[in-house]
């Protein structure tokens, strides 16, 4: 960790929040809006009824890199929370955005949103540059209860992560499909949100239990090149992960219920917690990657060489209070 600190999109993690509208439901049931973005960085609890040892129990404004507003649109976000981060990969650094929140805080919409305008810039991208030759790869996973799972394949079996002494983690007989063209990686993008969708009828309540991953891999080369020089090719992945609700991790930490599956969406989620907790804080000791399949399909995309930028997601509702103060802790920690 180099002493870049004042850089916003340095090796530092680049923490956001972005606050949803308050949905249909939470309208109907008289439910109220309780907190407020003041500033592009500040985000405060404005619900005057707290009682004196509450107000004292909790900070009532967080801040962070940024944070978003109810009416803030998610190219918004995109431009300002994960733009620099995932598009530093077309300069051969690897890089991660997440989308962490309770359950229906928006992950998936925001994550959709960012996925969709990353990949039209990264095609811009190449298009524009006709001085190298690039080769995209598009692979999608889903890791639910430890096991993981190939989104473009119907297959359906749980993978293997094995190590490979060059390349790290890698999940063995992923599919990894050739990028044609722009309809090509769009048709990519549908089919794993169909396969998301099977799993969601059979399995009750899916989404919210398992972690997506959608990667693309990025190869270039100098197009005018015809040595096999390794050092003038370069290789970089961006992974956009949507993460199983946050209130999986709180709930196995309080109750003994449905512990199996808690323990296992937890030991993904909560070793993900350490592993950016640890980073956040530059800390040159143990960082327990291996603790998950998470951490460790991630590994070589976060810290070292790489940039991070996590979007924490949360519902504006008086009813979600606790799990938004949960969010903010968590991103508090990231920061
Ligand atoms: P999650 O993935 O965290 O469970 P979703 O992304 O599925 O949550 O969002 C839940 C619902 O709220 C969806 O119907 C989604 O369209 C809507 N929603 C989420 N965020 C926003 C937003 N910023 N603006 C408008 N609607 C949103
Ligand atoms: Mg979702």
């Amino acid at each position: 960790r180099s002493g870049d600190g004042g850089s916003r999109h340095g090796e530092k993690i680049f923490v956001s929040v972005r606050l949803r509208p308050l949905n249909g439901r939470e309208i109907v049931t008289n439910d109220v809006s309780d907190w407020e973005c003041v500033a592009e960085n500040t985000i405060v609890y404005k619900n005057g009824n707290l009682s004196v040892p509450e107000r004292s129990m909790y900070p009532s404004a967080y801040t962070f890199d940024r944070v978003f507003g109810c009416d803030c649109s998610t190219r918004q976000v995109y431009q300002d929370a994960a733009k620099e981060v995932v598009l530093s990969v077309v300069g051969g650094i690897n890089a991660s955005i997440f989308a962490y929140g309770q359950t229906s805080s928006g992950k998936t919409f925001t994550m959709t949103g960012i996925t969709e305008y990353t990949l039209a810039d990264i095609y811009d991208y190449v298009q524009k540059h006709p001085d190298r030759d690039f080769h995209l790869k598009f692979s999608a996973m889903e890791i639910y209860n430890e096991s993981v799972k190939d989104l473009l394949s119907s297959d359906g079996y749980p993978l293997r992560l094995l190590d490979d002494p060059e390349r790290g983690t890698i999940v063995e007989n992923l599919t990894d499909e050739s990028v044609r063209d722009w309809d090509h990686m769009m048709e990519l993008l549908s089919i794993c949100e169909a396969q998301r969708q099977i799993g969601e009828t059979s399995l009750n309540e899916t989404s919210s239990r398992s972690h997506q991953i959608i990667r693309l891999t990025i190869e270039s080369t100098p197009s005018n090149y015809l040595g096999r020089d390794s050092a003038s090719t370069l290789v970089s992945t961006v992974n956009f992960v949507d993460l199983a609700g946050s209130e999986r991790a709180s709930q196995s930490l309080t109750a003994g219920t449905r512990l199996k599956e808690g323990c296992h969406i937890n030991r993904s989620l909560l070793t993900l917690g350490t592993v950016i907790r640890k980073l956040s804080k530059g800390r040159s000791g143990h960082i327990p990657f291996r603790d998950s399949k998470l951490t460790r399909i991630l590994q070589s995309s976060l810290g070292g060489n790489s940039r991070t930028a996590i979007i924490c997601t949360m519902s504006p509702a008086r009813s979600h209070v606790e799990q938004s103060r949960n969010t903010l802790l968590f991103a508090s920690c990231a920061k």
